[in-house]
């Protein structure tokens, strides 16, 4: 059975002050978490101090992103290495953001996936259409795509070291979720791909996770579904309580009572 995974990204927000608060307040409130998975991804600023916070607790630290050289003239970059370092286990990429506002390509999340995976960093590959494309019935062509580009040339190995997180762009950060029969009908296609891509075994254990306005009030709906193994908590990650709320949620699927 795949353990939910509950991750939350809190994208460029938090003093290291504020990162300290937030942090001590979800590994309060999830002591002892059973049937779930948990991890908080800080602003790289406030790593060392959330990964204080939470040390000797379940909850595990992960970076937004992340370069794909271990060191050298890449001003304003972080490595893997350095993210090891002070402690993180995962790391997203391919984020959005990170795509739309950044311009990252596949190529260079590739590259990044590759030196993740080099470190020991559990790679959370992020893969979604924009409203344009799911209009012109190009979900699953973009989803292929980038799922294709973010893995190539991994071994099936590596691979298995891998999740997923499926985020419609145009579900991110408006308030508009996707429902989770949709949330449900591309995480099929992407296990499908999965198995092709790495291995029957492979598509049965690996996480594929939802994200896009995910809340207290509608987590649990999406976990439902047989192939949505946890979600990718945006906005409502920045709010202990409703946090903590949402990863109980998704315990419930993994077993816990
Ligand atoms: C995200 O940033 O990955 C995300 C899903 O954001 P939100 O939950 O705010 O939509």
């Amino acid at each position: 059975m795949r353990v939910p995974l509950v991750v939350g990204n809190w994208k460029m927000h938090g003093t290291v002050a504020e990162a300290r608060i937030l942090a001590h307040a979800v590994r309060d409130g999830l002591k002892r978490p059973r049937g779930v998975e948990v991890a908080m991804c800080p602003p790289f600023t406030a790593l060392a101090a959330v990964g204080e916070a939470i040390a000797g607790s379940p909850i595990a630290l992960g970076a937004q992103n992340c370069h794909w050289e271990d060191k050298g003239a890449y001003t304003g970059e972080v490595s893997p290495a350095m993210l090891t370092e002070l402690g993180c286990r995962l790391v997203l990429l391919g984020h959005s953001e990170r795509r739309h506002v950044f311009r990252e390509t596949d190529e260079e999340i590739n590259r990044k996936v590759a030196a993740a995976l080099r470190h020991g960093l559990r790679p959370i590959l992020c893969v979604g259409e924009t409203a344009e494309q799911r209009r012109q019935g190009l979900t699953f062509t973009v989803v292929e795509g980038q799922l294709r580009a973010g893995w190539a040339g991994l071994a099936s190995a590596e691979i298995d070291r891998c999740s997923i997180a499926y985020e419609p762009v145009w579900a991110i950060g408006t308030g508009v979720n996707a429902t989770a029969a949709q949330a449900a009908e591309v995480h099929g296609y992407l296990r499908g791909l999965v198995s092709e891509l790495g291995s029957k075994d492979t598509a049965h254990s690996l996480r594929i996770l939802y994200g896009g306005s995910v809340k207290a009030d509608n987590a649990g709906s999406f976990t439902e579904e047989p192939d949505v193994d946890g979600v990718l908590v945006g906005g409502a990650s920045l709010d202990a309580a409703g946090f903590v709320t949402i990863a109980k949620k998704c315990a419930a699927k993994g077993g816990a009572s």
